[in-house]
Order: C-alpha cells, then sequence, then structure tokens
C-alpha cells in the first residue's frame, strides 16, 4: 500500500475555489448586498446544476441501483418528541467559549488544550468564559403567537439538524405502503440546520446544508457483515465518480468519539486544500433508534418476520450519511487544475481546468460556431436543438474560440463542439475533450452516440 499523504496535493486554495465560485456563478454568499449571512450561502446557475448532478447521480446509485431501497422526502418540521427520543434536545451540544476581550467565540475541542487550560484566547490573549454546552438545534415557533405557558413552550418547533429521524419515522409506515422486508433501505435528500458556532472555509461547515442519507434496516447480528458491506459500497462510489482516491482515506471513530448510540463508525475523509477532513459518516446505530421512537411514541416499532414464524424484533439501523454541499465543495476542489497550455508569454498560456466527471458536469456539452455569420450560428443553434433533450448543453458565440474553449474549461464542461465552413459543406464537426484538448472531426449524426460512449467510458487523465 502507498504512503498516506499528509499534506493536500494539488493547485487548489480555499481562496481560489471560492473566487472561482462566486466568478462563474457556483456559490455566492447569502444575501451580500446587505453584507453577507455567515454559514449561509446562494447555489448560482452552474452550482444548481452541479449539485443536482451529484443529488441525482447519488440517487440513481442508492434506489435505481438496488433492488431494496426506497425513497422518501420528510419534512424538515417533526414533532419536537421526535428530537427528544433522538437524543438530539439532551446531547446535541458544543462546548462554548467566548473571549471576554474581542469577544471571539470558539469552539472548545478545536482550541488548543494548554489555551483552554489557562483560559486564555489564541486570538488576543484575553481571558476566556468557562466552557459552556450550546445546543446546535435551531429553534423557532410555530402558530401565530409564541405562547409560553409556565415552563412549557407549547409551540415550540426545531429546524431538523439531519434528515435521518424522517426516516425513522416513517419506517413503519413504508414496511407497510410498499411491502418491504427486511433488509432494506430508505434513502433521502433533504436540507439540514444546526446553529453551527463556527463556520469557515467556504461551505465546508454551514448552518443551513443538505444532506444525502441512507438507512439501512436490518436483522441483529446480521449488522456487522452489512456495515462492512456498505463500506465497500460508499468507497466504491468515489471510485466510479472519479475522484482522486489517494486522496481519501477511512478515519475509525475512537472511544472518545463514537457517538452514545453507536456500535461502530467509520468517516471517509477527503484530503481539502485546509487538510483531511470527514465527507461521509457510515455508522452502525444499533437498535437505539427505533427503540427510542418506540418509548417516546408508544408506539410498537417492531419489525415481524413472517417468513420466520413471526418472529419480532427491533431492526438494527447501518446508516451511510453524506453531505451534499460538503461533496460538491470536495468536488470543487478535487476537479480544480491549472496546466501550461502555450508558450507565448502572456495570461493565454495558462488554463483553469475544472476535471469533473461527465456524469456530474453542469454543462455536459458546449456547442460554439466558429463565427456567426454565414449560417455558421443557425446550424450550431439547429444541432443544439437536437443534442439537448439528452445532454446538459450550452451555447457560446461571442469571442475567439480559444477564449471560449478557457471559459468552458473553466466551468467543467467535457466536450465542446466546433461547428465551422467545412460542417456546412460536408455535415461534420469538431469535437474538442477538456481535459486532453485532442480534437477529433466527426459527422454529425454521429454525435449523440459518440457522446454517450465518452460518458460511459470516461477516464480522468490526471
Ligand atoms: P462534525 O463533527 O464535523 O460537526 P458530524 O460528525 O456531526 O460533523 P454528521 O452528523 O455525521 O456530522 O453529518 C453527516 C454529514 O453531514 C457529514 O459527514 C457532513 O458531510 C455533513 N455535515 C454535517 N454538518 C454539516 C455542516 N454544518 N455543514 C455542511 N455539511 C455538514
Amino acid at each position: 500500500m502507498s504512503e498516506e499523504l499528509t499534506e493536500y496535493q494539488g493547485p487548489a486554495t480555499m481562496e481560489k475555489i471560492t473566487s472561482l465560485a462566486k466568478r462563474r456563478g457556483f456559490v455566492f454568499q447569502s444575501s451580500e448586498i446587505y453584507g453577507g449571512q455567515s454559514g449561509a450561502w446562494d447555489y448560482g446557475p452552474l452550482g444548481i446544476e452541479l449539485k443536482n448532478r451529484i443529488a441525482g447521480n447519488w440517487w440513481k446509485t442508492m434506489t435505481q441501483l438496488h433492488d431494496n431501497i426506497v425513497g422518501l422526502d420528510a419534512a424538515i418540521l417533526m414533532h419536537p418528541r421526535t428530537w427528544e427520543a433522538s437524543g438530539h434536545v439532551e446531547n446535541f451540544t458544543d462546548p462554548l467559549v467566548d473571549c471576554k476581550k474581542c469577544k471571539t467565540r470558539f469552539r472548545a475541542d478545536q482550541i488548543d488544550p494548554k489555551n483552554l487550560a489557562e483560559k486564555k484566547c489564541p486570538d488576543c490573549g484575553g481571558e476566556l468564559t468557562d466552557t459552556r454546552k450550546f445546543n446546535l438545534m435551531f429553534k423557532t415557533h410555530i402558530g401565530p403567537v409564541e405562547s409560553i405557558l409556565g415552563e412549557i413552550d407549547n409551540n415550540l418547533i426545531y429546524l431538523r439538524p439531519e434528515t435521518a429521524q424522517g426516516i425513522y419515522v416513517n419506517y413503519k409506515n413504508i414496511i407497510q405502503s410498499n411491502r418491504m422486508k427486511i433488509p432494506f433501505g430508505i434513502a433521502q435528500i433533504g436540507k439540514a440546520f444546526r446553529n453551527e458556532i463556527v463556520t469557515k472555509n467556504f461551505i465546508f461547515r454551514t448552518c443551513e446544508f443538505e444532506q444525502m442519507e441512507m438507512q439501512y434496516f436490518v436483522k441483529p447480528g446480521t449488522d456487522v457483515e452489512t456495515f462492512n458491506e456498505w463500506k465497500k459500497q460508499r468507497w466504491a462510489y468515489y471510485e466510479k465518480l472519479g475522484v482522486k482516491m489517494d486522496h481519501l482515506r477511512w478515519h475509525q471513530h475512537g472511544p472518545d468519539e463514537l457517538a452514545h448510540y453507536a456500535k461502530d463508525a467509520y468517516d471517509i475523509e477527503y484530503l481539502f486544500p485546509m487538510g483531511w477532513k470527514e465527507l461521509e459518516g457510515i455508522h452502525n446505530r444499533s437498535n437505539y433508534d427505533l427503540t427510542r421512537h418506540t418509548e417516546f411514541s408508544g408506539k410498537d416499532l417492531q419489525y415481524i418476520d413472517q417468513e420466520n414464524g413471526n418472529e419480532r424484533y427491533i431492526p438494527f439501523i447501518i446508516e451511510t450519511s453524506a453531505g451534499l454541499t460538503r461533496t460538491l465543495l470536495m468536488l470543487l476542489c478535487d476537479a480544480y487544475d491549472e496546466e501550461k497550455v502555450a508558450d507565448k508569454g502572456n495570461d493565454d498560456d495558462y488554463r483553469t481546468v475544472l476535471r469533473f466527471h461527465p456524469t456530474v458536469a453542469p454543462i455536459t456539452v458546449a456547442i460554439l460556431p466558429l463565427m456567426k455569420k454565414d449560417g455558421l450560428a443557425e446550424l450550431a443553434q439547429d444541432i443544439r436543438a437536437e443534442l439537448r433533450e439528452d445532454f446538459a448543453t450550452d451555447y457560446d458565440q461571442s469571442g475567439a474560440i480559444g477564449r471560449r474553449y478557457r471559459r468552458q474549461d473553466e466551468a467543467g464542461t467535457p466536450f465542446c463542439v466546433t461547428i465551422d465552413y467545412e460542417s456546412k459543406e460536408n455535415g461534420t464537426v469538431t469535437l474538442r475533450f477538456r481535459d486532453s484538448m485532442e480534437q477529433v472531426r466527426l459527422p454529425r449524426a454521429e454525435l449523440p452516440d459518440r457522446l454517450r460512449k465518452e460518458i460511459r467510458e470516461y477516464k480522468r487523465l490526471k
């Protein structure tokens, strides 16, 4: 086995990624004209395409490619008892300290223990407060008034901090409506909210984000084997996405990190420009969740195994929990490259290129007429009309062709089709490949099949 990388190996920096994301319309600061809202980001035209494509790819992998995994879209607002049962009201806390002098807030577990012991601010040397526990759930009120009756806040409601609980509370509904038999899984993609103390590194850790979670219900005793199987499948998923595999590693939770309910947990970590960080968690959650929901709801959530003499048990749950918005950041960093492509001694010698896998690239194919005149633009529009039913297309007729290629490289478009005078004469077009910059001529009629083949067989060059 090769040595594990200790430092990020590549040309990306968080500054470059943030700036490219804004310049090209992937991600903008939320409510920027008012000075921005920390912990929240807006996804622009290329960003939403990339996000949808990642979500679609994950959804296909989890549902379409499995016999026994179905989907769900549960509400963000859930009965508050859900979060008592799940343990979030009691345990979903981060330790927090404030500097009395500069007012900066820190997560106590993320600063040097020496500073904590001496109560000394890592930024200004001022005095730190005692460590307090801070619950990460956003609270709000439902209904027209904030009624506080004695000690009990009747209208209190939480924004969900994870999508998983929406799956657990629907597990019986899904068994009944879809005649699911254990083992089976439920997949869900959706928003989650956490009042994070420190939000930095662009969209890595935000207060509003999206998760892609799959909860797999199994018979107790088969959980360890299934857990190992899901570890393999989730690793293979990133391999298929064409991610740099030496930038991925496993991290097993030690006894001090393991959640109180978990029997075993591994994170898949990615080597971001700021270091190794969690991308996805794979957890053996034991029978904790359904046991607790049984207790708190008073509903019997046992599974009745009709094929085994009506044997009853509370299933174990294996969870795969990935961040959608964090995966998007990972792919931006992973795809980012800078390359010298000419030797003219000016800015055009270099290109910035996003080497996205074609299945997630926001634009799959750009159609570029060499000239606007002489009917080339019309011919290009005609070709685009033919391709757009099956492929995400873009059309660009302005500027020198080299500049247009660079613009598409920077957006991560894997294929460009150029229409020139020869296209008018003999019906052939030029297909240009983003990664190698190679070009081939082919009859227009062969384009759809050729593109499909290139997408299917795509192998990243570097
Ligand atoms: P951490 O310890 O870093 O706060 P966590 O271990 O609590 O995170 P999980 O609850 O396991 O995270 O969440 C599953 C996945 O959801 C994470 O692997 C990550 O991809 C994503 N995620 C969690 N919190 C955030 C956040 N604040 N912003 C963006 N993505 C997040």
